[in-house]
């Protein structure tokens, strides 16, 4: 903290990883006395670069792009780029931090990163979106490579600006290689690829409710964001029988009193992916509920996946989620819950993952896609998506086997030490590097 005040949400991840950890640690000094978890909050490089664009009408944008390499001791880094105006290093070092765990959790061998810009996507033309993401790429392409660093999506970045970024980094490199996943179908990209992160959440906290005999048939669940987790999330929910009762974005909620239909799903997918509207269209097209500003947490629900952002559901929301019944609480997005409403759902018995273990299924498939890459084979829909429940299930089972505390299982004490762990012991065996 003293180091670098200014960086809240890494400070955050930080804390809530060692409050876990710390009794662990002291059962096994070796970790200490080889200074684990002083290395482990400093990133192996950090790269910080101007990225200056031209808009359509000819004037000039300056943007900040960054790269963290975070910890490459399981494998080359992994980990998505962030197109937000909220992205500063702070933001961009607590999810580096958090997918070093939740890379090791996956059991696939990918070591932590974070990038990303200030850039905001909102509003630009296709055109300006393209030069931006060149310039982006012709500063980045340096730092990156199949077997040293693979970035992916993230929140403001998607199948449009991967793509447009994969193009200038082949020309930049003059070579065909898997330096970056969620590509598109003609080039290398893998399907389920898409859907994994919201598919995996919801797979995860089906383990979780099955081990109280619960199912999500007949449930309640409302859902934060209307991106790519909260729409492949919808998704997997209507098909397992639940009802999708919200979605959100910055400009508020959309409540769904009797559930979200194929019809819904269909129109917000080509809303947000092709369109790029706002939800209050939604809401105004079917005559459905829009709650401006609001968040979805005060509607009455039985399970909980924010899919939005960081810290967007705080105390006084996951009381009230737990006032009105919410049982379980799965995270699509990193660390959108506060630290002391963390706190709250674990006291309270709640079922409550935490992200880099809900919504490691996307990064899972990432791996994947670099497998098939790497064997020049494309497996099916049917294949990857059994790879992908499977590995939620194994993340599932490490989390029960690290986390159970008084005959409950503490999942954020367990996808922490699981994931420590792997790190830890590579790290020990690597030397002091
Ligand atoms: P998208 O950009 O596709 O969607 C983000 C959604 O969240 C949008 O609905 C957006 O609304 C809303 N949102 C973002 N920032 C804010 C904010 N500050 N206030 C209110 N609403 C906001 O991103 P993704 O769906 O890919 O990512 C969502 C979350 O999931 C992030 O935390 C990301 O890190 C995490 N994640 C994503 C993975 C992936 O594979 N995509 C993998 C693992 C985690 P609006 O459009 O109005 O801004």
């Amino acid at each position: 903290k003293q180091r670098d005040p200014d960086q809240p949400e890494f400070h955050q991840a930080v804390e809530e990883v060692l409050r876990t950890l710390w009794p662990f640690l002291e059962e096994n000094p070796r970790y200490m006395h080889a200074g684990i978890i002083e290395r482990m909050v400093e990133p192996e490089r950090v790269i910080l670069f101007r990225v200056p664009w031209v808009d359509d009408a000819g004037k000039v944008h300056v943007n900040r792009g960054y790269r963290i390499q975070m910890n490459s001791a399981i494998g080359p880094y992994k980990g998505g780029l962030r197109f937000h105006p909220s992205v500063n290093l702070g933001v961009l070092k607590f999810l580096a931090f958090e997918q070093v765990f939740k890379n090791s959790l996956t059991s696939l061998p990918m070591g932590g990163g974070k990038g990303g810009s200030d850039f905001d996507p909102k509003g630009k033309t296709d055109n300006e979106v393209m030069r931006f993401c060149q310039s982006f790429m012709t500063e980045l392409f340096r730092h990156i490579g199949h077997h040293l660093d693979v970035p992916a999506g993230d929140i403001g970045v998607g199948a449009r600006e991967i793509g447009y970024m994969f193009g200038q980094y082949k020309r930049l490199a003059n070579e065909f290689t898997s330096v970056l996943t969620g590509k598109g179908m003609t080039y290398g990209g893998s399907l389920i690829r898409p859907e994994a992160t919201g598919y995996g959440c919801v797979y995860f906290a089906e383990e979780m409710l099955k081990s109280v005999k619960r199912r999500f048939e007949g449930q309640r669940v409302s859902i934060s964001g209307s991106g790519n987790v909260a729409q492949y999330a919808a998704q997997k929910v209507i098909e397992l029988g639940g009802k999708v009762i919200s979605l959100s974005d910055s400009g508020g909620t959309l409540y769904i009193e009797d559930g979200m239909n194929g019809e819904h799903w269909h129109y917000l997918m080509d809303l947000k992916n092709v369109r790029r509207g706002r939800l209050q269209e939604m809401a105004e097209h079917f005559a459905l509920e829009f709650l401006p500003g609001q968040r979805p947490w005060a509607l009455k629900c039985d399970i909980a996946l924010p899919c939005a952002t960081q810290n967007e559901l705080d105390i006084d929301d996951a009381r009230t989620l737990i006032k009105n019944g919410c049982i379980c609480v799965a995270e699509g997005a990193n660390m959108p819950s506060t630290l002391d409403a963390v706190d709250l759902f674990i006291e309270q018995g709640i079922l409550y993952a935490p992200g880099k273990a809900s919504n490691a299924g996307g990064v899972a498939v990432s791996g994947l896609e670099m497998s098939q890459n790497a064997m020049r084979l494309l497996w099916t829909d049917g294949e990857v998506d059994a790879k992908l429940h499977s590995i939620m299930q194994q993340i599932h089972s490490a989390c029960v086997n690290y986390g159970m505390e008084n005959g409950r299982v503490n999942y954020v004490k367990g996808a922490n030490i699981a994931g420590f762990v792997k790190v830890a012991d590579a790290m020990l065996a690597q030397g002091i590097v």
